[in-house]
Order: C-alpha cells, then structure tokens, then sequence
C-alpha cells in the first residue's frame, strides 16, 4: 500500500485526538494516523477507574458538539460511561484502521525543505507527517509524592489514576494521601468498605454542591427524539459556567466572597462537629486552586469509621503513616497526588525548523499562540496547550475551538499546496504578553499552591478568561497571523 500524500498524525487517543479525527473524516480527508502509547483509547477515562470517578463538569457539556449522546444517566457522568461514549465514537467514525495503539511517539523532527515531520516511535520506526496534531494531554502522568520511605510500605500502595481492581477494601484500615479533585470522589466512594478511612489533608478546598441528578428514561427518550432539548441543555450548562466563571478566575474579593459564601453554607450542611468544620475550612481566596465539586465528600468525615488527619505527613513506614501524633496503622494506602504538569516540559524531543528544541523554548516557560501553535514548529498544532485550560467549565469549548482551527490550516496546506504554515513570532508574542498581562486580574496566584501554577510561579496552565472568548477568537484561522510557505 503506498503511503498517503498528506501524512496528518494524531498523537494521543484521547478526547482531543479523537475529535480532531472525527473533524478530519466528516471534512473528507481520511490520510491520518493516531499514535497511542497505551493499549486502548480514552487517555483520562480509560486511566480514571477509581471508585466514584466522574465528571466533575455536566455530561451535555462534557461531550462533543457534533456528538451530542442523548444517553447519559446523570447529570455528571461516571467515568466508565465517558470512556464507553468514546469507544463508541470510534466504531461510528471507523478510526480503528487508523490507530496505531502502544505506539509511543518519542522524537520528532522537522525537515524544512520537504514540510515533513519525522515521528520515531519508541520501537524505532519512522513516520513521516506533514501535519501533527499533539493531542498528549496535559494531566496524564500519575505525580507520586516525595515522602520519606514511601517504598518502605509493606501493605498495598497506589495511585487514583492506577487503582487496584483486584484488592478488596472491605475491612481494612486504608490511607488517602491528598484532597483534591480526585480524593473528593474517592473518599466517599470507598468510605463504606473500609474498616478505617485516615484522610491526609495538607490544604483543606472550596468545595461547592454538585447538585447530580439521574436523568430519567422519560427524560432520555425526550433528548434522543428532539435534539433541540439536547443542544439547550448543553446551552444552559455552558452558560451557566461562564455566568459563574468570574467568580472563579478573578482576583476579585468580593465576587470570592460569594463563592466562600455558598461553600461555607454546604460545609455547615453537611458537618455538624464545629472543630471538624474548622479542620476543612480553606485558607486561601475561593478559586485559587481548582474548585471541588461534590455533594458527599464533606459529609463522609461525620462517618465513624473515617478520620481526617490534618497533621503533617513525616514518613511512611512499613506499618503505615507516621505524623506528630504517631503511626496511623495502614493496610493499604491510596495517592490521590494528581500528576505531574505536561507543560513543565514538551512531552518529547521535538525538533522544528533551524534545529530548534521545544524543551529548551519550554525551559522558560510553555508558550504558545492561542496554545496551539509555536513559531518554529510548523505544522505542529498542540490540543489542550499552554494556557487553554479552565478552571470553571468544560474544557471542550477550547478543544473544539483548537479542532476547528487546525483543520482550517490543514485545509488551507492542502488546498493551496503550501510546504508548511507558522504562527509569525511576533503574533506569539504579542499574545503570551497580553495573556501574562492578564494573568494579574487572576486569582491562582493570590497566595495558594497548585498545579496550575508552573516551578517560577506563572500560570501557563490556565485561560485568564471566558471559554467563550477564547473560542471566539480562536476558532477562525487567521492566514494574516501566519507564514505562508510554499514549496
Ligand atoms: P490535585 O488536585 O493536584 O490534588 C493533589 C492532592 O494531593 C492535593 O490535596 C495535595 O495537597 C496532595 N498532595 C500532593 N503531594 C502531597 C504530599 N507530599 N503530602 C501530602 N499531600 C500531598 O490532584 P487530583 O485531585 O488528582 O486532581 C488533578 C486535576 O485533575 C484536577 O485539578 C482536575 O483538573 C483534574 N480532575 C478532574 C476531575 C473531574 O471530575 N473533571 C476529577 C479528578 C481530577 P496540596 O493541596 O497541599 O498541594
């Protein structure tokens, strides 16, 4: 079989990669390959199985535009449900004879003269691109903490994001390490079995009501037979989002003090025992770090068998956890540490034009236009890049937004026959100024740790501002803020 003459390569068989080649087949071009290190699609979802995971933003939101399911169960969908829907998806859209799965991408490379990529896998075969799309994820990488003697543990020890399906929890004293986004899902989930559930909390969090629902089979045959009553709802839950998203990102006292306002107000709900509330009152300014959405998590700790330990973590020893207060006795303990920062670094070698390595461009700091596209890597688009996340809605509006311009540039290299397309510098510039400029009006660095933020303190994690604007003004490719290179 000859090779295709417009090569386009996935990388990462995730949410994004799997839009970005749902886009590509409905516009007719079907020259493109998905390269995906683990043995299945899903990224998050498929590594996501611990008890309780799900969604923490609405299904209608957390899906595709051009995919709407009429089938979720809840308001918030279970993680297994989300994976399911993008396993569907690929059978729909026929992309199995394009994946090429436990195929890790490991050096890429740019050849100026000929507008190709080579991509070398880690078996050491060579793929020629003329277009990749990095779709690798930013939190993929399970972060394991640096606690003294943490190896030393003589009972079972592991990750959320690598959970152990195969042990039992039923009766056995279990230890969680972290209370971030994750451990507000597990915590409640796993607290029934356990004999004795010790929570390690090093920062308390906002966290805000949830408010699921099941959606009834009425409900459901309603959405699948008048998809209007879909598009709607996925309409309210986005608008909804960005209404409260000011609260959420500005550096704003008395818009946070509205937050605190209702997370306080759940927290009295939910925990009756003052010197526990104090224990699980945050100190840091509403939004700073990633707000936590539950109805349950807090109400767990009035639970007999689950205790919240506030003191510092000073080893692990074989028996189990030791704080000032002495060992907490363990069978099993759970990391619920999030995972390293896919921006602190690029996620390979990858070389583009005059030699240049986006590392070493990284080393000071991820940087992109619009977080997509990087001067001096043509050809190259990221999904999900420097500065496109949210910390208050569905990160698919900026997904989709990304789709819709690198498939505009694809479209525009094929039709005109150019050799390569890249963003100007001083286009990139201009706009990582303008986004740090912003990032003072932001409240992720109004004195709290996160991941949001990178090792000198800027965030190039997060969007300061609405995902409506950013999609506005990302979606249209703009040829004027590109190089136009022919061959
Ligand atoms: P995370 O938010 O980074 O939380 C990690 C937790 O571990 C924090 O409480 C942290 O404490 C604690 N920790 C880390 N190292 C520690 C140490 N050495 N000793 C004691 N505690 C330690 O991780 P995550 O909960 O996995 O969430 C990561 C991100 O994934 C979220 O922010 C979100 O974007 C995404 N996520 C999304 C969903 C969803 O439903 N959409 C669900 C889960 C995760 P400190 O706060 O003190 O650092």
């Amino acid at each position: 079989m000859s090779p295709p003459d417009f090569p386009i390569a996935i990388i990462g068989a995730g949410f994004a990669g799997i839009g970005m080649a749902i886009r590509l087949k409905q516009a007719g071009i079907d020259s493109f390959t998905m390269f995906e290190r683990a043995d299945e699609i899903g990224g998050t979802w498929r590594d996501n199985t611990y008890p309780g995971a799900a969604c923490d933003v609405p299904s209608h939101a957390y899906s595709l535009s051009f995919e709407q399911s009429p089938g979720w169960s809840h308001r918030y969908s279970p993680s297994a449900e989300i994976q399911g829907y993008l396993l569907r998806l690929v059978e729909k859209w026929q992309l199995r004879s394009h994946l090429r799965l436990r195929t890790e991408i490991v050096d890429a490379r740019f050849d100026e003269q000929r507008g190709l990529w080579t991509l070398t896998t880690a078996d050491e075969q060579s793929v020629a691109a003329r277009v990749v799309v990095s779709g690798v994820g930013g939190l993929v990488d399970p972060a394991l903490p640096e606690i003294k003697g943490l190896r030393s543990f003589a009972g079972e020890i592991f990750h959320t994001a690598r959970w152990n399906h195969s042990l039992e929890l039923t009766g056995k004293r279990v230890g969680v390490i972290g209370t971030g986004a994750s451990a507000v899902q597990v915590v409640p989930s796993i607290a029934p079995q356990a004999a004795r559930l010790s929570v390690f909390q090093r920062t308390p969090a906002w966290v805000v009501p949830k408010l699921d629902t099941r959606y009834s089979e009425r409900r459901k045959r309603l959405f699948a037979r008048f998809p209007l009553l879909l598009r709607a709802s996925r309409f309210f839950q986005h608008a909804t989002s960005e209404l409260f998203g000011p609260m959420i990102f500005l550096d704003a006292p008395r818009l946070s003090a509205v937050g605190e306002w209702m997370s306080m107000r759940h927290l009295h709900a939910q925990v009756s025992d003052p010197e526990l509330r104090e224990k699980l009152r945050p100190r840091f300014q509403f939004g700073c770090k990633r707000i936590l959405v539950s109805d349950d998590y807090w109400a767990t700790f009035e639970r007999a068998n689950v205790e919240l330990i506030t003191e510092a973590i000073e080893e692990v020893v074989p028996d189990g956890i030791v704080t000032r207060g002495g060992v907490h006795e363990l069978h099993v303990i759970i990391l619920a540490t999030g995972f390293t920062v896919g921006l602190a670094q690029a996620p390979f070698t990858i070389i583009g034009r005059d030699g240049r390595s986006l590392d070493a461009l990284w080393s000071r700091g991820a940087v992109a236009y619009r977080g997509m596209t990087v001067s001096g890597f043509p050809n190259w688009f990221i999904l999900m890049g420097p500065n496109t996340g949210p910390g208050h809605t569905s990160v698919l509006i900026y997904t989709e937004a990304q789709i819709s311009h690198t498939l505009q540039a694809i479209r525009k290299l094929k039709r005109e026959g150019l050799r390569y397309v890249e963003v100007r510098q001083e286009v990139q510039d201009r706009y990582n100024a303008r986004i740090q400029g912003r990032m003072k009006y932001m409240v992720w660095s109004s004195g709290c740790n996160s991941w949001y933020l990178s090792k000198d303190g800027s965030n190039r994690a997060l969007y300061p501002g609405l995902a409506g604007e950013y999609a506005l003004r990302t979606r249209r490719f703009r040829p004027s803020e590109y190089a136009l290179v022919p061959f």
